[in-house]
């Protein structure tokens, strides 16, 4: 899709990009080619889009999978799709408030940055079967999932981003790129998945939250509510945590561990 035919669509049906919901539509075929090439998707694979806005990507990526399957939250763009687009699912829905949806072999989103946290956590606790993630965030964001411990930005998000499995940043995105143009620029990240995401679930992802409820606070305190004091004390032991460590110290591996120990 480009920039005249996102444009004549708006205008066709009457629709206004909803600056609520972060709509800012992908108008550069190039991006669009090598974003679609980076999902790597074989006609067997199951395809999760989160938030198609008006297809840029779902139509190519359709023409790919008979199994495609889209949650947008916006009302009139999930109507216009299920009307216009022959080879894919359109759920209309908040994707933040989905149950699980079955399971995909790949996951793609061009993802709205003011519920990027929530739409990746729910996609690791729930999708983290997904061999291959592939989303565009805007650059700041970067420092929120590529950081270690002891950095400010280091978090759940973070360490979910870790345990899932190879990170790379593919390309930047310039803003002229969409319509209508974001004040920031993008980038295109992938993630593909290693045995450490054996350990993604929706629990793990809600013990997480709960290791970071306090940042400042030493973790034990943090994780009183949901184990006695004598299984932290051992678990800290066996896995060589020091007593008065912060949530921020630990590695994800080390999270990882430690929800095995107290589980
Ligand atoms: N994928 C399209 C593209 O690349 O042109 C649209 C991207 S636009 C940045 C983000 C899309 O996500 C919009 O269509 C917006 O309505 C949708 N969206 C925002 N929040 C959502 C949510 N919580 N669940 C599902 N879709 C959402």
């Amino acid at each position: 899709m480009n920039r005249e035919t996102i444009k004549d669509i708006m205008q066709s049906q009457g629709i206004l990009p909803q600056v609520k919901f972060g709509q800012n539509f992908l108008c550069d075929e190039d991006i669009i080619q090598s974003i679609v090439d980076l999902c790597e998707v074989s006609s067997v694979d199951h395809v999760l889009e989160i938030g198609p806005g008006l297809g840029s990507l779902t139509y190519p990526l359709s023409e790919l999978t008979d199994n495609m399957t889209c949650v947008e939250i916006d009302h009139g763009l999930a109507d216009y799709l299920s009307s216009n687009i022959r080879n894919a699912k359109i759920i209309d829905s908040d994707f933040t408030k989905t149950d699980n949806l079955g399971d995909f072999e790949v996951v793609v989103s061009n993802i709205p940055y003011y519920v990027m946290t929530d739409i990746m956590k729910k996609l690791f606790a729930d999708y983290s079967d997904a061999r291959k993630i592939v989303f565009m965030v805007e650059d700041e964001a970067i420092a929120r999932i590529d950081c270690g411990p002891d950095t400010k930005q280091y978090g759940p998000l973070a360490i979910l981003c870790s345990l899932y499995g190879t990170y790379k940043y593919e390309f930047k995105v310039p803003h002229t790129a969409f319509i209508p143009q974001p004040r920031t620029t993008s980038a295109v990240i992938s993630f593909s998945r290693e045995e450490t995401a054996d350990i993604l679930c929706p629990e793990f992802v809600k013990f997480l939250n709960t290791c970071f409820s306090m940042r400042r606070k030493m973790l034990k305190k943090n994780l009183t509510p949901i184990a006695s004091p004598d299984v932290i004390d051992e678990a800290f032991r066996s896995i060589g945590i020091k007593e008065t460590a912060r949530a921020e110290e630990l590695t994800p591996e080390e999270f990882s561990r430690l929800y095995k120990a107290i589980n």
